[in-house]
C-alpha cells in the first residue's frame, strides 16, 4: 500500500462504463472498466517487467499469477479493499487492487505504484510491517523525494511504527510513511538488500 496525497483528480472521475477487461501479458493480468485505463496499459507491464527483473536482482521473485483489478473510481477502491481512498493501492496476495490507471498515471503515480506492490507480492512472508512498507518505498523509487527533515517519529518503537502504518490515519501516515522509509534505508546501507530480506 502506498499513500496518495491528492485526490482532487479523483473527484471527476466519470462513473464506469461497467464492462470489465482483462489484458494478459506473461504472468500479469489487468482488468479495468473505464475505458480511459486502455493507454495506461502498455506502461503497467513496461513498468511490471522492470520491477520483475529488479527484483531477481536483489532474490526475490513475482508468484507465478499476479492480477492487477483496476477500479474505475476512487469510492469503487475503498469499496473493494476497505481501505481509505486515499490509498494508491493495496495488495492482497497475488491480487492488486489500484485506483484508476489513467488517474494515477496523470499523476506521475503508474510507475512506481506498480513496482511498489510488485515488490509486496515478492516480499518474504513474516516481514515487519515497517521494514516491508519501508523497503517498498524505496524500491520503486518513491523515497527520492522524501524530504530530508526529521520526521517526528523517530524515538517511536518498531512495533508501535508498524501499528501507525495500519492504522491508516491520514494525519500521520505521511510520516509513519517516511519513518519507516528513514529506518529501512540504515539497514540498507549496513547490511544490504539480500541480508536484510535473508536471501
Ligand atoms: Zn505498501
Amino acid at each position: 500500500m502506498r499513500r496518495w496525497a491528492l485526490l482532487v483528480l479523483l473527484a471527476g472521475a466519470f462513473p464506469s462504463a461497467g464492462t470489465a477487461a482483462e489484458v494478459r501479458r506473461g504472468h500479469l493480468s489487468v482488468a479495468y472498466t473505464d475505458t480511459r485505463d486502455r493507454a495506461e496499459l502498455s506502461a503497467v507491464f513496461l513498468a511490471w517487467q522492470g520491477a520483475v527483473r529488479d527484483l531477481r536482482a536483489i532474490g526475490l521473485s513475482v508468484p507465478a499469477a499476479v492480477r492487477i483489478e483496476a477500479a474505475s473510481s476512487a469510492a469503487t477502491f475503498a469499496a473493494r479493499t476497505g481501505e481509505p481512498a486515499g490509498i494508491a493501492a493495496s495488495t492482497r496476495g497475488r491480487v492488486i487492487h489500484t485506483q484508476r490507471l489513467s488517474a494515477l498515471g496523470a499523476r506521475g503515480l503508474l510507475s512506481v505504484t506498480v513496482r511498489h506492490e510488485a515488490f509486496h507480492t515478492a516480499q518474504p512472508a513474516g516481514l515487519a510491517r515497517w521494514l516491508a512498507e519501508g523497503l517498498a518505498r524505496i524500491f520503486s523509487g518513491e523515497a527520492r523525494s522524501d524530504p530530508p527533515t526529521p520526521t517526528g517519529l523517530e524515538g517511536v518503537p518498531d512495533a508501535v511504527l508498524s501499528a501507525q502504518l495500519l492504522l491508516r490515519d491520514p494525519a500521520r501516515l505521511g510520516a509513519a510513511y517516511h519513518e519507516a522509509t528513514r529506518r529501512a534505508r540504515v539497514l540498507l546501507a549496513k547490511r544490504g538488500w539480500r541480508v536484510v530480506l535473508g536471501r
